[in-house]
C-alpha cells in the first residue's frame, strides 16, 4: 500500500501555470500546499533522461530542503512525427517564457515532414508525478493525454502548448477549455482529460484521503 499523505505539502515547482493547476487539483483534499517558489528554494538542474527522473530530482530536493513531503511533476509534449520532440525539452523550446515561438517551431518541423493530416500530427502530453518524503521514500504516478497538433493555435486558456493541442474526443483545444474542463473535474474522476489530472487521480486514489 502506498504511503498516505496528510498535513502540509511542498509543491516543487517554479512554474506558475503548473502551481495553479496543482492547487486546483489538491484543493478538495484538505492538504495545505506551499510552493518551492514561495519558499525561495532553488530550482535544481533537471538532468534526468526521463520525465520521472526529473520529477524525482525536484521532489527529493524540496523534501530534503524542507523536511516536508514534496510533490513534483515533470511533463512535456511528445509529437510522434518529430520522434517524440520536444519531449523533455518542451519548456526549452519557449523563448523567455513565450510559447508562441515554440508552437511555431513544432509547426515548422511538422510541415518540413509534410505532416498535414490530423493522423500525421499525433501527439501526447506526459505527466510524471513523484511524491517524495524526507526519508527518501517515493511514490510515482504517470498520466498521458492523447490528441493531435492543430494550426493555427486556438484559445487563450491554460499555458505552454495548450492552444495547439486538440485532445481526442474534443472539438476544442486545451487552450479553449476551461481549467475545470481540462482536468475533467466535473465528470467522473476517471474522465480526467489532462495528463496531469490523470496522473493526479492515480496519486489521489493511492495517497490522499477522499474528500467526502
Ligand atoms: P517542466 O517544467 O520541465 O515539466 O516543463 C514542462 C513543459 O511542458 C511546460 O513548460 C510546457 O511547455 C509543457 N507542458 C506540460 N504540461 C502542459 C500542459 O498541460 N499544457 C501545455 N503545455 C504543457
Amino acid at each position: 500500500m502506498a504511503r498516505q499523505l496528510t498535513g502540509k505539502l511542498v509543491v516543487a515547482t517554479h512554474n506558475p501555470g503548473k502551481l495553479k493547476e496543482m492547487r486546483e487539483l489538491l484543493a478538495p483534499y484538505g492538504v495545505e500546499a506551499v510552493s518551492a517558489g514561495e519558499l525561495n528554494l532553488p530550482a535544481p538542474a533537471e538532468t534526468g533522461h526521463m520525465f520521472s527522473e526529473n520529477a524525482a530530482i525536484k521532489a527529493h530536493a524540496a523534501a530534503r530542503a524542507t523536511g516536508l513531503p514534496a510533490f513534483a511533476d515533470d511533463s512535456g509534449i511528445c509529437v510522434e512525427a518529430l520522434d517524440g520532440a520536444p519531449g523533455l525539452f518542451s519548456a526549452d523550446w519557449a523563448e523567455a517564457g513565450d510559447f508562441g515561438p515554440a508552437m511555431e517551431r513544432v509547426e515548422r518541423e511538422l510541415r518540413r515532414r509534410g505532416a498535414s493530416e490530423p493522423e500525421q500530427r499525433r501527439a501526447h502530453f506526459v505527466s510524471a508525478l513523484i511524491l517524495a518524503w524526507p526519508d527518501c521514500h517515493e511514490e510515482l504516478f504517470e498520466g498521458r493525454a492523447f490528441g493531435a497538433m492543430v494550426w493555427p493555435p486556438r484559445g487563450a486558456g491554460g499555458f505552454g502548448y495548450d492552444p495547439m493541442f486538440l485532445p481526442d474526443g474534443s472539438e476544442r483545444t486545451f487552450g479553449e477549455l476551461s481549467a475545470e474542463e481540462k482536468h475533467g473535474l466535473h465528470g467522473s474522476r476517471g474522465a480526467a482529460l489532462s495528463h496531469r489530472a490523470r496522473a493526479f487521480v492515480k496519486l489521489a486514489e493511492a495517497c490522499l484521503k477522499s474528500p467526502g
